[in-house]
């Protein structure tokens, strides 16, 4: 079975990063994508351990003692975190897993697995971030002119990750996120395992036989 490859996805907020990772998940059901843990509370219409495990503060901080989290980091006043089993049983079968999170935790996960790969999403500008903040309805205006600050913050580390995608036509955006996805299933270290027996046959040494 082919180990699969660790993926992580980071954005400012308004980036259309959940969006992007949904589009690209219908066209390729071999990735999966890992659900986080959040002590944040629910928004109107999301589902607790489809959009997130919804954890109390202490439940939360219980399982940072035991080492359950690949990664886990404060954002925007809540606690996040990546559970290590479920990442690893989901490479473990073979699965390409993406982890859709901040910049914080994608420099904890490229010190402990630095053969992931990095992406991170940028807005085509700024005036479209704080419009696509306001159009999702979802939060406050404190929140999103807090989000606004903090997504320069964010975007200030683009340049940690392996590729950069500017989401401007989202149709492109997606393609782009695709060839990524596909140009690693085609890496060596990849194609050896899911062609090992032609390869065996390819390279057997014919010249003793007569
Ligand atoms: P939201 O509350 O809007 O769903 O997410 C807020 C931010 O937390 C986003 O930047 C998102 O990527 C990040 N985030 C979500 N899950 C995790 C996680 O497990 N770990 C880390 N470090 N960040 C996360």
């Amino acid at each position: 079975m082919t180990r699969g490859s660790l993926f992580v996805v980071s954005a400012p907020s308004g980036a259309g990063k959940t969006s992007l990772v949904a589009a690209l998940l219908e066209s390729r059901p071999d990735i999966v994508v890992s659900v986080s843990h959040t002590t944040r509370k629910p928004r109107q219409g999301e589902v607790n351990g489809r959009h997130y495990h919804f954890a109390s503060a202490e439940d939360f901080l219980g399982m940072v003692q035991d080492g359950a989290f690949l990664e886990h980091a404060r954002v925007f006043d809540h606690y996040y975190g990546t559970s290590r089993q479920a990442v690893e049983d989901e490479l473990t079968a073979g699965h390409d897993v993406i982890l859709e999170i901040d910049w914080q935790g994608a420099q904890q996960v490229r010190r402990l697995m630095p053969e992931c790969y990095s992406i991170f999403i940028l807005p085509p500008s700024k005036a479209a971030l704080e419009q696509r903040l306001r159009s999702r309805g979802k939060d406050s205006d404190e929140i999103i002119a807090r989000r606004l600050r903090d997504a320069t913050e964010d975007i200030s580390h683009y340049d940690e990750y392996d590729y950069v995608v500017v989401n401007d036509n989202f149709d492109l955006a997606l393609g782009e996120m695709e060839s990524i996805f596909r140009a690693n299933r085609l890496r060596t270290r990849s194609q050896m395992q899911s062609y090992r027996s032609l390869l065996d046959e390819l390279l057997a040494d014919t010249s003793k036989t007569p």
